[in-house]
């Protein structure tokens, strides 16, 4: 890891991104891809050192409350989160300035800012959000090597229904020809619904390849699953978007299940959600973007 000062850190959507690449290491993962422009290894994780008092700075001079978003780019619960403290002390800060806050995670360490995320939420809104992808544990323990299985993932999702704590799953991606079954599928919906999740995002059956992101995918294919990288260059070529040849079945099993058990799974609505600011002290509720 290294450190680095950063001249902004609120992005015009409200997001916030407090380190620059990740050590959980998906095979899959979007934002290793060269697009990004990263000017040192994906491993190498930068730290935005400064990141809280830009944080703050942006809070006090906001002039309406809304949600702060962080997640998109890299998990904000690294191993290196439980020394650097970042995370927390922004929490800390979205708390005292009375924001809302939600976080995407694969990682137990969200547990640690369980004192903080019921404070936010008892405010406002806090909602952790959780990437779930793969039942089978083995299966897993490849594609999503550093980081916590999805048992366990699910169990963090229990205890934050036993808390309070909304969440929201992120079923992506669906590897074809891997992960692209019912039964992963259904197994993944379960640890949903016993968790009572507000909802699932789940844009289709499949994963996005770009440069970058592909070559190493397809190392780790080569390394894993005998043979599979030629099968995803014989039926996906060079696409960015490789869905799942049962993408139209496995998508209607997820609608038909979500809705008979009340959970929003068309992604507008759960962004909706995701973005409604909440005032739980004056009761008063607002979409801000
Ligand atoms: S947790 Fe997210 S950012 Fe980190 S390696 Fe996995 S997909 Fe990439």
């Amino acid at each position: 890891m290294h450190y680095k000062e950063v001249k902004g850190i609120l992005s015009a959507k409200n997001g916030i991104n407090l380190y620059r690449g990740c050590t959980h290491g998906c095979i899959y993962c979007d934002s290793r891809s060269a697009c990004y422009r990263m000017d040192h290894d994906f491993e190498d994780v930068e730290v935005k050192r400064n990141a809280p008092a830009l944080l703050e700075d942006a809070l006090r001079r906001k002039r309406n409350r809304c949600m702060i978003g962080t997640g998109a780019m890299c998990d904000p619960y690294l191993p290196l989160e439980k020394t650097e403290l970042l995370t927390r002390r922004c929490l800390e800060l979205i708390c005292r300035y009375g924001f809302g806050f939600s976080v995407i995670t694969k990682s137990d360490l969200v547990l640690r800012d369980l004192d903080l995320l019921k404070r936010i939420n008892e405010k406002t809104k806090c909602v952790v959000q959780m990437t779930l992808t793969t039942y089978e544990e083995d299966v897993c323990r490849i594609l999503e090597p550093n980081v916590c299985v999805t048992a366990r993932r699910a169990e963090v999702l229990n205890i934050l229904r036993d808390e309070g704590i909304p969440t929201v799953v992120w079923l992506c991606p669906i590897l074809p020809f891997i992960n692209d079954t019912e039964e992963n599928l259904k197994g993944i919906l379960q640890y949903c619904f016993e968790a009572k999740v507000k909802g699932i995002i789940c844009f289709g059956m499949g994963v996005t390849l770009r440069e970058g992101d592909r070559e190493y995918f397809y190392k780790k294919l080569d390394q894993h699953f005998p043979g599979m990288k030629e099968r995803y260059i014989r039926t996906f070529g060079n696409s960015y978007s490789c869905g799942s040849p049962k993408h139209a079945s496995l998508m209607k099993l997820f609608h038909a299940e979500c809705e008979k058990q009340g959970v929003l799974h068309s992604p507008d609505a759960v962004f909706a959600y995701l973005n409604g600011f909440e005032d739980k002290q004056s009761g008063k509720q607002m979409t801000l973007f």
